[in-house]
Protein backbone atom coordinates (compact mmCIF):
# COMPACT_ATOMS: atom_id res chain seq x y z
CA UNK A 1 0.00 0.00 0.00
CA UNK A 2 1.20 3.67 -0.74
CA UNK A 3 0.50 6.87 0.26
CA UNK A 4 1.50 10.22 -0.31
CA UNK A 5 0.79 13.16 2.29
CA UNK A 6 1.16 16.28 0.57
CA UNK A 7 1.75 20.13 1.24
CA UNK A 8 2.20 19.80 4.97
CA UNK A 9 5.08 21.47 6.93
CA UNK A 10 7.62 18.54 8.63
CA UNK A 11 8.67 19.46 11.91
CA UNK A 12 11.63 17.17 13.19
CA UNK A 13 14.00 17.55 15.89
CA UNK A 14 16.11 19.41 14.35
CA UNK A 15 14.31 21.54 11.39
CA UNK A 16 10.97 22.18 10.00
CA UNK A 17 10.20 22.19 5.81
CA UNK A 18 7.51 22.28 3.55
CA UNK A 19 8.07 18.58 1.71
CA UNK A 20 5.68 15.77 0.79
CA UNK A 21 6.07 12.38 2.53
CA UNK A 22 5.39 9.00 0.53
CA UNK A 23 4.96 5.52 2.35
CA UNK A 24 5.38 2.72 1.05
CA UNK A 25 5.25 -1.38 2.44
CA UNK A 26 4.62 1.08 6.35
CA UNK A 27 7.69 2.48 6.38
CA UNK A 28 8.53 6.26 4.91
CA UNK A 29 10.01 5.86 1.23
CA UNK A 30 10.24 9.51 0.11
CA UNK A 31 10.66 12.80 1.33
CA UNK A 32 10.21 16.05 -0.86
CA UNK A 33 8.62 18.78 -2.36
CA UNK A 34 6.66 18.00 -5.30
CA UNK A 35 6.58 14.27 -5.40
CA UNK A 36 4.68 12.61 -7.80
CA UNK A 37 2.16 9.93 -6.48
CA UNK A 38 2.73 7.18 -7.89
CA UNK A 39 0.08 4.48 -9.54
CA UNK A 40 -2.38 3.92 -7.05
CA UNK A 41 -1.31 5.81 -4.20
CA UNK A 42 -3.67 7.10 -1.63
CA UNK A 43 -3.38 10.98 -1.44
CA UNK A 44 -4.07 13.13 1.94
CA UNK A 45 -3.57 16.74 1.49
CA UNK A 46 -1.98 18.21 4.67
CA UNK A 47 -2.12 21.97 3.38
CA UNK A 48 -1.73 24.17 6.09
CA UNK A 49 -1.40 21.76 8.80
CA UNK A 50 2.21 19.69 10.59
CA UNK A 51 3.75 16.71 9.68
CA UNK A 52 4.62 15.45 12.97
CA UNK A 53 6.88 12.29 13.69
CA UNK A 54 4.37 9.86 15.83
CA UNK A 55 4.36 10.79 19.49
CA UNK A 56 6.08 8.43 22.01
CA UNK A 57 4.54 8.06 25.40
CA UNK A 58 7.14 5.90 27.48
CA UNK A 59 5.19 6.25 30.80
CA UNK A 60 2.15 5.07 30.56
CA UNK A 61 -0.14 3.08 33.22
CA UNK A 62 -2.41 0.05 31.43
CA UNK A 63 -4.76 -1.63 33.87
CA UNK A 64 -2.96 -1.33 37.12
CA UNK A 65 -5.32 -2.14 39.96
CA UNK A 66 -5.21 0.14 42.88
CA UNK A 67 -7.47 -0.97 45.68
CA UNK A 68 -9.56 -2.92 43.82
CA UNK A 69 -10.04 -0.09 41.27
CA UNK A 70 -8.57 -1.47 37.85
CA UNK A 71 -7.48 1.48 35.32
CA UNK A 72 -7.76 1.74 31.44
CA UNK A 73 -6.84 -1.19 29.66
CA UNK A 74 -4.55 -1.78 26.55
CA UNK A 75 -7.99 -0.88 23.95
CA UNK A 76 -8.76 2.40 25.68
CA UNK A 77 -5.23 3.62 26.45
CA UNK A 78 -4.23 2.65 22.66
CA UNK A 79 -7.60 4.57 21.37
CA UNK A 80 -6.94 7.51 23.34
CA UNK A 81 -3.18 7.69 22.33
CA UNK A 82 -4.22 7.42 18.74
CA UNK A 83 -6.59 10.46 19.02
CA UNK A 84 -3.85 12.45 20.52
CA UNK A 85 -1.51 11.48 18.10
CA UNK A 86 0.30 8.88 20.43
CA UNK A 87 1.62 6.07 17.93
CA UNK A 88 3.66 3.67 20.41
CA UNK A 89 3.39 3.37 24.35
CA UNK A 90 6.13 2.04 26.79
CA UNK A 91 3.97 0.43 29.82
CA UNK A 92 5.46 -1.93 32.24
CA UNK A 93 5.00 -5.85 32.95
CA UNK A 94 4.88 -6.13 36.79
CA UNK A 95 5.65 -9.68 38.07
CA UNK A 96 3.42 -11.24 41.07
CA UNK A 97 5.01 -12.44 43.85
CA UNK A 98 7.50 -15.18 43.32
CA UNK A 99 6.57 -14.99 39.25
CA UNK A 100 9.77 -14.27 36.74
CA UNK A 101 10.29 -10.94 34.88
CA UNK A 102 10.03 -13.15 31.60
CA UNK A 103 6.74 -14.47 32.52
CA UNK A 104 5.60 -11.36 33.48
CA UNK A 105 6.49 -9.99 30.38
CA UNK A 106 4.44 -12.73 28.42
CA UNK A 107 1.54 -12.52 30.10
CA UNK A 108 1.74 -8.79 29.23
CA UNK A 109 2.46 -9.44 25.27
CA UNK A 110 -0.55 -11.69 25.34
CA UNK A 111 -2.53 -9.37 27.33
CA UNK A 112 -1.63 -6.58 24.83
CA UNK A 113 -1.99 -8.56 21.37
CA UNK A 114 -5.27 -8.20 19.28
CA UNK A 115 -5.85 -5.00 21.67
CA UNK A 116 -3.75 -2.15 20.79
CA UNK A 117 -4.44 0.68 18.24
CA UNK A 118 -0.65 1.46 18.25
CA UNK A 119 2.79 -0.55 18.98
CA UNK A 120 4.00 -0.79 22.43
CA UNK A 121 6.92 -1.51 24.08
CA UNK A 122 7.35 -2.93 27.88
CA UNK A 123 9.25 -2.00 30.68
CA UNK A 124 10.09 -4.95 33.04
CA UNK A 125 9.49 -3.98 36.55
CA UNK A 126 12.18 -5.52 38.92
CA UNK A 127 10.23 -6.05 42.00
CA UNK A 128 10.83 -9.73 43.08
CA UNK A 129 14.16 -9.48 44.40
CA UNK A 130 16.53 -12.33 44.35
CA UNK A 131 19.46 -13.80 43.23
CA UNK A 132 18.33 -14.59 39.94
CA UNK A 133 17.59 -10.93 39.18
CA UNK A 134 20.97 -10.14 37.54
CA UNK A 135 20.33 -13.41 34.90
CA UNK A 136 17.14 -11.91 34.48
CA UNK A 137 18.02 -8.62 33.87
CA UNK A 138 20.22 -10.14 30.54
CA UNK A 139 17.70 -12.15 30.36
CA UNK A 140 14.77 -9.27 29.22
CA UNK A 141 17.77 -7.14 27.50
CA UNK A 142 18.29 -10.36 25.06
CA UNK A 143 14.34 -10.46 24.70
CA UNK A 144 13.56 -6.94 23.79
CA UNK A 145 12.75 -5.73 26.96
CA UNK A 146 16.57 -3.66 28.07
CA UNK A 147 14.48 -0.80 30.36
CA UNK A 148 13.62 -1.67 33.74
CA UNK A 149 11.75 0.21 35.92
CA UNK A 150 12.64 0.32 40.21
CA UNK A 151 10.66 1.76 43.70
CA UNK A 152 11.92 3.67 46.27
CA UNK A 153 8.26 3.49 47.57
CA UNK A 154 5.68 1.35 47.90
CA UNK A 155 6.98 -1.09 50.38
CA UNK A 156 3.79 -1.88 51.31
CA UNK A 157 2.46 -3.68 47.93
CA UNK A 158 5.89 -4.79 47.44
CA UNK A 159 7.56 -2.12 44.45
CA UNK A 160 10.11 -1.07 46.65
CA UNK A 161 14.07 -1.90 46.43
CA UNK A 162 16.20 -1.26 49.47
CA UNK A 163 19.20 0.25 48.50
CA UNK A 164 21.42 -2.93 47.80
CA UNK A 165 19.22 -4.12 45.38
CA UNK A 166 18.94 -1.24 43.41
CA UNK A 167 22.71 -0.95 43.50
CA UNK A 168 22.83 -4.02 42.13
CA UNK A 169 20.12 -3.31 39.38
CA UNK A 170 22.48 -0.31 38.12
CA UNK A 171 25.89 -2.62 38.24
CA UNK A 172 24.05 -5.28 35.95
CA UNK A 173 22.05 -2.85 33.52
CA UNK A 174 25.25 -0.75 33.65
CA UNK A 175 27.50 -4.04 32.35
CA UNK A 176 25.00 -5.73 30.16
CA UNK A 177 23.84 -2.18 28.04
CA UNK A 178 20.04 -1.56 29.97
CA UNK A 179 18.74 1.01 31.65
CA UNK A 180 17.53 1.38 35.02
CA UNK A 181 14.35 4.18 35.68
CA UNK A 182 13.69 5.12 38.88
CA UNK A 183 10.40 6.33 40.86
CA UNK A 184 12.23 8.81 43.53
CA UNK A 185 10.64 9.31 46.87
CA UNK A 186 11.82 8.77 50.03
CA UNK A 187 9.30 6.22 51.56
CA UNK A 188 10.16 6.57 55.62
CA UNK A 189 9.81 10.57 55.20
CA UNK A 190 6.66 10.12 53.58
CA UNK A 191 5.26 7.25 56.32
CA UNK A 192 6.16 9.51 59.26
CA UNK A 193 4.51 12.26 57.62
CA UNK A 194 1.36 10.06 56.86
CA UNK A 195 1.36 8.76 60.59
CA UNK A 196 1.57 12.40 61.93
CA UNK A 197 -1.25 13.72 59.64
CA UNK A 198 -3.77 10.70 60.01
CA UNK A 199 -3.06 11.21 63.41
CA UNK A 200 -4.99 14.84 63.29
CA UNK A 201 -7.55 13.58 61.36
CA UNK A 202 -5.70 15.48 57.67
CA UNK A 203 -6.71 13.24 54.75
CA UNK A 204 -7.69 15.25 52.22
CA UNK A 205 -6.41 15.69 48.44
CA UNK A 206 -4.03 18.09 49.51
CA UNK A 207 -3.02 16.71 52.99
CA UNK A 208 -1.36 13.56 50.84
CA UNK A 209 0.29 16.44 48.46
CA UNK A 210 1.49 17.72 52.27
CA UNK A 211 2.78 14.21 52.81
CA UNK A 212 5.15 14.64 49.93
CA UNK A 213 7.33 17.74 50.17
CA UNK A 214 9.59 17.97 47.71
CA UNK A 215 12.44 17.52 49.74
CA UNK A 216 11.12 14.03 49.45
CA UNK A 217 11.72 13.77 45.69
CA UNK A 218 15.30 15.42 45.96
CA UNK A 219 16.23 13.59 48.48
CA UNK A 220 15.42 10.50 46.81
CA UNK A 221 16.58 11.27 43.20
CA UNK A 222 20.28 12.54 44.84
CA UNK A 223 20.79 8.92 46.82
CA UNK A 224 19.94 7.15 43.39
CA UNK A 225 21.88 9.49 41.38
CA UNK A 226 24.83 8.75 43.55
CA UNK A 227 24.45 5.68 43.31
CA UNK A 228 23.99 5.24 39.64
CA UNK A 229 27.21 7.37 39.68
CA UNK A 230 29.35 4.89 41.81
CA UNK A 231 28.34 2.05 39.61
CA UNK A 232 29.22 3.25 36.39
CA UNK A 233 25.39 2.81 35.15
CA UNK A 234 22.80 5.15 32.86
CA UNK A 235 19.89 6.18 34.90
CA UNK A 236 16.35 7.49 33.76
CA UNK A 237 14.56 9.46 36.13
CA UNK A 238 10.58 9.31 36.31
CA UNK A 239 8.47 12.18 36.55
CA UNK A 240 10.55 14.69 38.05
CA UNK A 241 8.18 17.23 39.69
CA UNK A 242 10.16 19.72 41.61
CA UNK A 243 13.05 22.23 41.54
CA UNK A 244 15.47 20.27 43.52
CA UNK A 245 15.22 17.44 41.62
CA UNK A 246 16.49 19.37 38.76
CA UNK A 247 19.38 21.38 40.31
CA UNK A 248 20.56 17.50 41.77
CA UNK A 249 20.36 16.07 38.14
CA UNK A 250 22.16 19.48 36.74
CA UNK A 251 25.03 18.77 39.37
CA UNK A 252 25.05 15.08 38.32
CA UNK A 253 25.62 15.76 34.52
CA UNK A 254 28.62 18.83 35.46
CA UNK A 255 29.73 15.29 37.48
CA UNK A 256 29.59 13.15 33.98
CA UNK A 257 26.81 10.62 34.66
CA UNK A 258 24.76 9.49 32.58
CA UNK A 259 21.34 10.60 33.71
CA UNK A 260 17.93 11.37 32.10
CA UNK A 261 15.00 12.72 33.50
CA UNK A 262 11.51 13.41 32.47
CA UNK A 263 8.49 15.34 33.59
CA UNK A 264 4.33 15.34 32.72
CA UNK A 265 2.30 18.03 31.80
CA UNK A 266 0.67 17.85 34.68
CA UNK A 267 3.48 19.09 36.51
CA UNK A 268 4.19 21.65 34.17
CA UNK A 269 0.43 22.73 33.83
CA UNK A 270 -1.13 21.95 37.09
CA UNK A 271 -0.71 23.34 40.51
CA UNK A 272 -1.58 22.44 44.36
CA UNK A 273 -4.43 24.35 44.20
CA UNK A 274 -6.33 21.59 42.58
CA UNK A 275 -6.34 19.51 45.41
CA UNK A 276 -7.96 22.12 47.59
CA UNK A 277 -11.14 22.11 45.45
CA UNK A 278 -14.22 19.80 46.04
CA UNK A 279 -12.78 17.35 43.49
CA UNK A 280 -9.64 17.68 44.65
CA UNK A 281 -8.95 13.80 44.66
CA UNK A 282 -9.17 13.56 40.64
CA UNK A 283 -6.08 15.66 40.97
CA UNK A 284 -4.11 13.14 43.52
CA UNK A 285 -1.42 11.37 41.92
CA UNK A 286 2.34 10.61 43.48
CA UNK A 287 4.22 12.40 43.07
CA UNK A 288 1.77 15.21 44.05
CA UNK A 289 1.19 18.56 42.00
CA UNK A 290 3.46 20.85 43.43
CA UNK A 291 3.35 25.09 43.67
CA UNK A 292 4.11 27.19 40.61
CA UNK A 293 7.92 27.61 41.93
CA UNK A 294 8.59 24.38 40.82
CA UNK A 295 6.74 24.77 37.62
CA UNK A 296 9.30 27.25 36.82
CA UNK A 297 12.25 25.06 37.93
CA UNK A 298 11.09 22.59 35.23
CA UNK A 299 10.29 24.45 32.20
CA UNK A 300 13.89 25.68 32.80
CA UNK A 301 15.44 22.19 32.73
CA UNK A 302 13.39 21.45 29.70
CA UNK A 303 14.74 24.42 28.23
CA UNK A 304 18.50 23.72 29.46
CA UNK A 305 18.00 20.28 28.25
CA UNK A 306 18.44 18.47 31.67
CA UNK A 307 15.11 16.89 31.39
CA UNK A 308 15.03 15.38 28.32
CA UNK A 309 11.41 13.92 27.75
CA UNK A 310 7.97 14.68 28.62
CA UNK A 311 5.63 11.79 29.20
CA UNK A 312 2.21 11.15 31.17
CA UNK A 313 2.47 8.92 33.76
CA UNK A 314 -0.44 7.78 32.34
CA UNK A 315 -2.85 6.19 34.60
CA UNK A 316 -6.69 6.35 33.92
CA UNK A 317 -9.13 6.28 36.55
CA UNK A 318 -13.18 7.35 36.73
CA UNK A 319 -14.55 10.25 38.32
CA UNK A 320 -16.19 7.58 40.57
CA UNK A 321 -13.18 5.43 41.09
CA UNK A 322 -11.41 8.36 42.33
CA UNK A 323 -14.43 9.92 44.22
CA UNK A 324 -15.14 6.82 46.11
CA UNK A 325 -12.69 7.42 49.22
CA UNK A 326 -12.07 11.21 48.75
CA UNK A 327 -12.24 11.94 52.16
CA UNK A 328 -8.98 9.37 52.90
CA UNK A 329 -6.37 10.06 50.70
CA UNK A 330 -4.73 6.73 51.62
CA UNK A 331 -7.51 4.94 49.27
CA UNK A 332 -7.53 6.93 46.40
CA UNK A 333 -6.24 5.32 43.57
CA UNK A 334 -4.01 7.50 42.39
CA UNK A 335 -2.82 9.01 38.97
CA UNK A 336 -4.23 10.89 36.08
CA UNK A 337 -5.44 10.35 32.75
CA UNK A 338 -2.68 12.10 29.28
CA UNK A 339 -1.76 10.07 27.24
CA UNK A 340 -4.27 11.64 24.46
CA UNK A 341 -3.81 15.24 25.90
CA UNK A 342 0.41 14.80 25.68
CA UNK A 343 0.57 16.91 22.42
CA UNK A 344 -1.95 19.05 22.08
CA UNK A 345 -1.25 20.57 25.84
CA UNK A 346 2.64 20.81 25.08
CA UNK A 347 1.63 22.56 21.93
CA UNK A 348 -0.58 25.45 23.11
CA UNK A 349 1.67 25.98 26.38
CA UNK A 350 4.73 24.79 25.77
CA UNK A 351 5.50 25.91 21.83
CA UNK A 352 2.44 28.58 21.45
CA UNK A 353 3.27 29.63 25.34
CA UNK A 354 6.85 30.48 24.46
CA UNK A 355 8.41 27.79 26.64
CA UNK A 356 9.67 25.69 23.70
CA UNK A 357 10.14 25.75 20.18
CA UNK A 358 8.77 23.61 17.85
CA UNK A 359 11.76 20.98 17.19
CA UNK A 360 12.39 21.02 20.90
CA UNK A 361 8.75 19.55 21.34
CA UNK A 362 9.43 16.82 18.77
CA UNK A 363 12.79 16.13 20.71
CA UNK A 364 10.78 15.51 23.79
CA UNK A 365 7.91 13.90 22.88
CA UNK A 366 9.37 11.88 19.99
CA UNK A 367 12.99 11.79 18.85
CA UNK A 368 14.67 11.72 22.23
CA UNK A 369 12.16 8.48 24.03
CA UNK A 370 13.20 6.79 21.08
CA UNK A 371 16.65 7.25 21.02
CA UNK A 372 17.19 6.83 25.18
CA UNK A 373 14.62 3.67 25.04
CA UNK A 374 16.03 1.89 22.21
CA UNK A 375 13.49 2.65 19.47
CA UNK A 376 15.29 5.33 17.31
CA UNK A 377 15.88 5.32 14.28
CA UNK A 378 12.86 3.18 13.39
CA UNK A 379 10.56 5.34 15.50
CA UNK A 380 11.10 9.39 16.77
CA UNK A 381 12.07 11.05 13.64
CA UNK A 382 10.90 11.47 10.19
CA UNK A 383 13.31 10.12 8.06
CA UNK A 384 13.65 7.44 4.98
CA UNK A 385 13.73 3.72 6.09
CA UNK A 386 11.54 4.58 9.96
CA UNK A 387 8.05 3.44 9.88
CA UNK A 388 5.52 5.79 9.21
CA UNK A 389 4.38 6.93 12.41
CA UNK A 390 2.76 10.12 11.52
CA UNK A 391 0.86 12.69 13.00
CA UNK A 392 -0.84 15.63 11.34
CA UNK A 393 -1.16 18.18 13.27
CA UNK A 394 -3.51 21.25 12.71
CA UNK A 395 -2.19 24.19 14.75
CA UNK A 396 -5.66 26.41 14.17
CA UNK A 397 -7.70 24.27 15.36
CA UNK A 398 -9.67 25.30 18.40
CA UNK A 399 -10.51 22.91 20.35
CA UNK A 400 -12.16 22.69 23.86
CA UNK A 401 -11.17 19.49 25.59
CA UNK A 402 -13.50 17.30 27.32
CA UNK A 403 -13.42 13.22 27.75
CA UNK A 404 -15.39 12.58 24.88
CA UNK A 405 -13.12 13.65 22.64
CA UNK A 406 -10.31 12.23 23.93
CA UNK A 407 -12.08 8.61 23.48
CA UNK A 408 -10.16 6.77 26.50
CA UNK A 409 -11.91 4.88 29.55
CA UNK A 410 -12.51 8.00 31.60
CA UNK A 411 -15.17 10.63 32.68
CA UNK A 412 -13.17 12.74 33.16
CA UNK A 413 -10.14 15.14 32.00
CA UNK A 414 -7.78 16.95 34.79
CA UNK A 415 -8.08 19.24 31.64
CA UNK A 416 -11.87 19.26 31.21
CA UNK A 417 -13.53 23.01 29.71
CA UNK A 418 -9.58 24.11 29.00
CA UNK A 419 -9.80 25.83 25.79
CA UNK A 420 -6.74 25.26 23.66
CA UNK A 421 -5.62 25.82 19.83
CA UNK A 422 -4.22 23.13 17.60
CA UNK A 423 -4.51 19.18 17.90
CA UNK A 424 -4.08 16.20 16.35
CA UNK A 425 -6.50 15.56 13.34
CA UNK A 426 -5.20 12.55 11.80
CA UNK A 427 -2.44 9.27 12.90
CA UNK A 428 -0.79 6.95 11.35
CA UNK A 429 0.79 3.82 12.82
CA UNK A 430 3.43 1.81 9.94
CA UNK A 431 1.58 2.89 7.25
CA UNK A 432 -1.99 2.65 8.62
CA UNK A 433 -4.07 5.49 9.49
CA UNK A 434 -5.34 5.16 12.89
CA UNK A 435 -7.53 8.18 13.19
CA UNK A 436 -7.81 9.91 10.08
CA UNK A 437 -9.75 13.73 10.41
CA UNK A 438 -10.16 12.86 13.99
CA UNK A 439 -12.27 9.52 13.22
CA UNK A 440 -11.40 5.87 14.39
CA UNK A 441 -10.49 4.23 11.32
CA UNK A 442 -7.79 1.98 12.20
CA UNK A 443 -8.15 -1.50 13.91
CA UNK A 444 -7.30 -2.74 17.51
CA UNK A 445 -5.44 -5.85 15.81
CA UNK A 446 -2.81 -3.37 14.47
CA UNK A 447 -0.20 -2.62 17.31
CA UNK A 448 2.40 -4.85 17.95
CA UNK A 449 4.91 -5.66 20.60
CA UNK A 450 8.10 -3.18 19.49
CA UNK A 451 11.40 -5.39 20.24
CA UNK A 452 14.12 -2.72 21.20
CA UNK A 453 17.49 -4.10 20.73
CA UNK A 454 19.62 -1.76 23.30
CA UNK A 455 19.34 1.71 25.13
CA UNK A 456 20.74 4.97 25.08
CA UNK A 457 21.07 5.37 21.72
CA UNK A 458 22.42 8.56 20.47
CA UNK A 459 21.10 10.26 23.60
CA UNK A 460 22.79 13.38 25.35
CA UNK A 461 21.91 17.13 25.52
CA UNK A 462 21.05 18.42 22.37
CA UNK A 463 22.11 22.08 22.27
CA UNK A 464 18.91 24.19 21.29
ZN1 LIG B 1 4.15 5.78 36.73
Amino acid sequence: MKTLISGGRLVTEIDSYNADILIEDGRIARIGAGLTPPDGALVTDASGKLVLPGVIDSHVHVSLEQGGHVSSDFRSTTRAAAFGGVTSILTYATPRKGQLLSEAVEERKVQAEGNCYIDFGLHAALVNWDDRQDDEIVEMIEAGVPSFKAYTVYSSSGLRSTEEQLYGALLAAGQHGGLIEVHCENEWIIERNIRHLAEKGRLSPADHAASRPSYVEGEAVGAVLRAAYDAGAPVYIVHVSTAEAVEVIDDALELGLEVYAETCPHFLLLDERKLEGSDGQRYATCPPLRDQEHQGGLWDGLDDGLIQVIATDHCEFTAADKDEDASDFRRIPMGLPGVGTLLPLMWHFGVSGGHMKERDLVDRLCTQPAEIFGLYPRKGNLAVGSDADIVIFDPELPVTITPEILHGHSDYSPYDGLEVTGWPVSTMVRGNWIVKDRELVGSHELGSFIRREHVCQKPGRRET
